[in-house]
């Protein structure tokens, strides 16, 4: 789910205006036949907070009516109150986590989205980009939809409400037909809960069941929470249907070659979920391992920048035989809108998230490992950190090849020109953030960590754009911009 454009009553203090880039990462999960569904999304959601920080909602329908909650901030301030779940009424809940760096946080763009249409109510929470939205809604406001958000999700709602198709699930399906990009949903209307995944699968999707009541939801750290078995994973291009009388599956869009989110392994997906049956802690585990392969350092100690490089760190430690250590303490308790109270304390380089532990550090030659480098601002602020703290040599290693490019699929980057690897060489990046050495991941030792033999360069396995520059769908908004100066063969050839 994106913001389509940035409005002026949108912006935050920094005033972002002129920012109109997409940056939204997002959670959903569904429940679907128990009697504390609510209060069974409200963990749900409280499972995936990392997937989106800035404001939650939880819809729910009674068998009457449909019942709406949506907040601004965490899931555990506002979903916790018994006040809040008893307005949830009913035995069907769907819920969304959404996190955006693009203004501020406004209501009428929390999801779930919810409209009355015709035959009835309809919610639907999102985790992806739609990468045509903007051409979409400036057809959709030609033809006479009038939007209430400025989320890329809206589009759904006004393409099934403008479908020339008869029952909900066929409108549906005709209006994802008309969607680019990438999409994870769970929808629920009077009678149906529907989950449903774009045809390469970029985000992931799960079922599970708890005491028989279905569960649709981003990762299997959501079922673990409220004690829910994971069923399978929803596959790509398949759309599954959940009624009283049971669960149906259909395959309504043309089938394509799975395209997962490799940055999943590396960054996104919380470290106790399992995806395609792997566990994505042992996945970071063997990315380490690779790396201490492909980039080994003569060092005294791993230190793992915490919590993102922790497992990394841990692989490498044990590939290298070089002892572990958290050199690197990190206070868990600044949330995202901490801010420094004075400008003149901001300028004091203040430790708010991280800060090192001389006692372990002091005269040793220490390899750090991160997941990854996006603007270059946090290793540079933790290199100087541990070279303060007495360190005698500081080696900087990466989980994951350099981020070139943005991601238009729903993993918040920002744009290119801000992306130090799309503006440096490894060098010249080793000396802005002044290490004596630094090294990457390959993408091959990438894809051999997540169980590939190396990347496929003809079909890749994975959607790896933001390594690679090969977006695997059509950017229609970013062309029309003029923004995509690299696109995919299959892209262009689509
Ligand atoms: P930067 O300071 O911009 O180079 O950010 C690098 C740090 O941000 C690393 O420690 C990563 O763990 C973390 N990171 C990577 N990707 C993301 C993302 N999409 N959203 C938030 N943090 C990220």
């Amino acid at each position: 789910m994106v913001n389509l454009y940035t409005h002026p009553f949108d912006a935050g203090p920094a005033g972002n205006c002129d920012d109109d880039r997409f940056h939204e990462e997002c959670g959903v999960f569904g429940i679907f036949g128990h009697s504390e569904a609510a209060a069974l999304t409200a963990l749900g959601l409280h499972a995936l907070q990392h997937r989106g920080q800035e404001a939650a909602g939880i819809i729910s329908y009674d068998k009457r009516q449909f019942h709406v909650e949506r907040h601004i901030g965490l899931v555990g301030d506002n979903f916790t109150k018994p006040s809040v779940i008893s307005r949830l009424a009913g035995d069907t809940a769907i819920g969304h986590n959404r996190y955006s760096t693009t203004g501020a946080p406004v209501l009428r763009n929390v999801q779930p989205l919810f409209a009355e249409f015709a035959g009835g109510g309809f919610a639907v929470a999102h985790n992806g980009n739609i990468t045509n939205a903007r051409a979409l809604q400036h057809e959709l406001q030609k033809r006479g939809s009038i939007f209430q958000s400025t989320s890329d999700t809206e589009s759904i709602i006004h393409l099934i409400a403008t479908s020339q198709k008869a029952p909900l699930v066929d409108r549906l399906i005709d209006a994802l037909s008309q969607i680019e990009g990438a999409y994870s949903l769970v929808a629920l209307s009077e009678k149906k809960m529907i989950g449903c995944r774009d045809p390469l699968g970029v985000r992931p999707l799960v079922l599970g069941d708890l005491d028989g009541a279905y569960v649709l939801t981003s990762e299997t750290c959501a079922l673990d929470i409220i004690g829910a078995r994971l069923v399978r994973e929803i596959e790509p291009g398949e759309m599954v249907i959940v009624t009283e009388h049971g669960i149906d599956s259909m395959k309504p869009f043309q089938a394509g070659k799975s395209r997962f989110c490799i940055f999943e392994h590396v960054y996104f997906a919380r470290p106790d979920s399992v995806v395609g049956g792997s566990s994505i802690y042992e996945s970071r585990k063997k990315i380490g391992r690779e790396l201490a392969r492909e980039a080994p350092a003569d060092a005294d100690l791993i230190v793992p920048v915490p919590d993102s490089g922790n497992p990394g760190a841990i692989g490498f430690a044990e590939e290298s035989g070089i002892p572990f250590e958290l050199g690197i303490i990190r206070n868990h308790y600044v949330g995202r809108t901490f801010i420094e109270p004075t400008d003149s304390i901001r300028h004091m380089g203040v430790k708010l998230k991280h800060n090192a532990n001389s006692a372990i550090l002091k005269g040793k030659r220490v390899v750090l490992v991160d997941d990854s480098i996006v603007r270059g601002t946090t290793s540079l602020k933790i290199v100087e950190m541990v070279r303060d703290a007495g360190a005698a040599e500081v080696h900087m290693r990466i989980a994951s090849p350099p981020t070139t490019n943005p991601c238009f699929y729903g993993v918040d980057t920002p744009e290119k020109a801000k992306l130090l690897a799309s503006r440096m060489s490894v060098e010249e990046m080793a000396s802005f953030i002044r290490v004596d050495s630094l090294a990457f991941l390959t993408i091959d030792g990438l894809y051999r960590a997540v169980g590939e033999e190396g990347r496929n360069a003809l079909s890749p396995q994975y959607c790896d754009a933001c390594f690679t520059g090969e977006y695997p769908t059509r950017l229609t908004d970013q062309e029309q911009r003029g923004d995509v100066r690299q696109l995919s063969l299959l892209a262009e050839a689509g």
